[in-house]
């Protein structure tokens, strides 16, 4: 058998999407990610149709504008990135700034968004998913998804980052959109509990966003959402639900509805 031309690091890359591939494969056939589902009924055709045909069209038109405007601002020096080596704490310092400030960002201009006229013209359209799943991440209007990676960058212009670190944030900003959109709650019962975890975001912090369309505006965190008093009062109480689930009728908390 003739095995295709790899090298190490392509050999170490196929071997971990294999891994990725049969974990998915795995948890779907033994019901891992049926039971960590926080909206077990809430799959719907027409919704996903929705959300092919906008991811289509904005990841298109978001690449377009995006992809020219970091162009244009890279060729006349506004962006200008650090080369590594560099420090470890100079690396977290950057890292940590873009994540609350984007965290800032996100949570002002989505809570704006949220008023009318701009929820119709604009962040409607994402709201047409009242059960998220991985495909509601790209599934934004072209504005919305300008306006939330246009502060890649704004960031970028404003400071100049090691290049380590930009890898870094376009990475964040991917995992964590898909993360908040999943669909299914992986995190530990605890999570808001422990005052160390409680201040960043969960799957079902999001999801009730999506499910409520009010309260709940963090994208990275709850920090915003929880001094300006629009966490939904029953988000813990949910989060719960979701992992109470989980136990069992069994379970020393006694199993809740599937809601
Ligand atoms: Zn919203
Ligand atoms: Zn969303």
């Amino acid at each position: 058998m003739h095995l295709p031309q790899l090298s190490g690091n392509g050999w170490l890359h196929a071997w971990l999407y294999l891994m990725v591939a049969t974990g998915i494969v795995t948890g779907i056939g033994s019901g891992f990610f049926r039971a960590r589902k926080i909206q077990p009924n809430g799959f719907k055709w027409a919704i996903l149709r929705h959300e092919v045909l906008f991811a289509t069209i904005t990841i298109f038109i978001t690449a377009a504008i995006l992809g020219f405007l970091n162009r244009q601002l890279i060729a006349h020096g506004i962006i200008r990135f650090r080369h590594t080596p560099a420090r470890w704490w100079m690396l977290a310092i950057e890292y940590i700034a873009y994540f609350f400030l984007f965290d800032t960002w996100f949570y002002w201009l989505h809570r704006w968004m949220h008023n009318e006229p701009i929820y119709r013209w604009v962040h409607k359209l994402h709201h047409k998913s009242t059960s998220p799943n991985l495909l509601t991440t790209l599934s934004v209007s072209p504005i919305e998804s300008v306006i939330n990676g246009g502060f890649v960058p704004l960031f970028l212009s404003l400071f100049s980052v090691h290049d380590v670190v930009v890898g870094l944030i376009v990475q964040t900003n991917i995992v964590m959109g898909l993360y908040v959109h999943s669909g299914h709650e992986f995190l530990p019962r605890w999570w808001n509990r422990s005052w160390a975890s409680k201040w960043f975001i969960s799957a079902t912090f999001h999801d009730q966003h999506h499910r409520y369309f009010t309260g709940n505006f963090g994208g990275y965190t709850t920090i915003w959402d929880r001094i300006c008093g629009t966490m939904r009062p029953r988000f813990e109480g949910d989060f719960l639900k979701v992992k109470d689930r989980l136990r069992g009728a069994d379970g020393p908390h006694g199993a809740a509805p599937a809601t």
